[in-house]
């Protein structure tokens, strides 16, 4: 089953001719999450060759440009392309006068539904049976959320060779899947660890753009298995990251130790460094199994 990770774009506010400002594209189990919306998405997700009907769930962090602006071209593009599924959008509630106030409503032949985000607590977004993606605040500038993406445990697989052996009955098997010891006719009590294998781990992606260095989601995202954290600074400009409420790589890397990431994506650089090696070198220091993005990076994330 897919898990899969397509950077758009990583770039901080300015695009350049090979970099673009934040979109990030998600594959869980065929479902495409598209995640902020910057300037050149839709050019990017041709590139990428991911098919634009296959977008069910936008998410946009926050409202500012480099963040969202690619969003009213995809949308018309969509129209223009004959969509006619539902679009779910997940933003601030601003957003829906905004994208009204370019796209005139009557032209687009398909449904928006807008879901404002919650800026005080953690949230659920979505769920389904096997998926389940929350929103958590972020400490910005202006009203921001992270969001965190994660499979859910699925039931335990009974050993076959028990159920007829034992003659075991539908509804037993459900209760054995659920973690349920079982007494067999003779009275004899058998070990649910005996009778079943574990399911596959779950597999979880969190996403926080654009944030000043904060402890307070890190509850929300313990273990994750991808954690893509914002690194917009040195850690020379610590200053001028905590005046513009963004971080330096080094505090990406204390977020991803803290939670107990499996892996860290950085991004969202400022385009005033040539390089990113000293960045990158940064948040090694604290968090090793780090790597700095750029667009059209791809990440699968498989089971153990
Ligand atoms: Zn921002």
């Amino acid at each position: 089953m897919a898990f899969k990770l397509t950077v758009l774009g990583s770039n901080s506010a300015l695009p350049t001719t090979n970099g673009f400002p934040s979109a990030h594209v998600l594959n869980i189990h065929e479902h495409f999450f598209l995640i902020d919306c910057g300037e050149a998405t839709q050019i990017q997700l041709r590139r990428n060759k991911i098919n634009f009907n296959k977008i069910e769930r936008i998410f946009i962090t926050h409202l500012h440009g480099d963040h969202f602006f690619g969003l009213f071209g995809l949308i018309s593009t969509f129209s223009l392309l004959g969509r006619i599924r539902n679009l779910h959008i997940y933003a601030d509630s601003a957003l829906k006068d905004i994208l009204y106030t370019v796209i005139d409503e009557k032209t687009i032949n398909f449904q928006i539904i807008f879901h404002p985000l919650n800026f005080k607590k953690s949230d659920i977004l979505f769920e389904n049976n096997s998926i389940i993606i929350k929103s958590f605040p972020l400490k910005h500038r202006i009203n921001t959320c992270g969001f965190y993406f994660s499979e859910k445990l699925k039931d335990k697989n009974i050993r076959k060779e028990f159920i007829q052996k034992y003659n075991i009955s539908i509804k037993d098997i459900l209760k054995i899947k659920k973690g349920e010891d079982y007494k067999t006719e003779e009275g004899e009590f058998i070990k649910n660890e005996i009778l079943t294998i574990p399911p596959a781990p779950t597999r979880s992606y969190a996403y926080c753009s654009d944030t000043a260095y904060t402890e307070e989601f890190i509850d929300t995202i313990k273990n994750v298995d991808l954690l893509y954290h914002e690194a917009t600074f040195e850690e020379n400009d610590l200053e001028l990251a905590i005046k513009t409420g963004h971080s330096t790589g080094k505090q990406a890397g204390l977020i991803a130790e803290k939670s107990k990431a499996k892996k860290l994506l950085i991004g969202h650089f400022s385009t005033r460094y040539p390089k990113t090696d000293t960045i990158l070198q940064q948040a090694q220091e604290i968090f090793e199994n780090t790597i700095a993005v750029k667009a059209n990076d791809f990440f699968e994330v498989i089971s153990d």
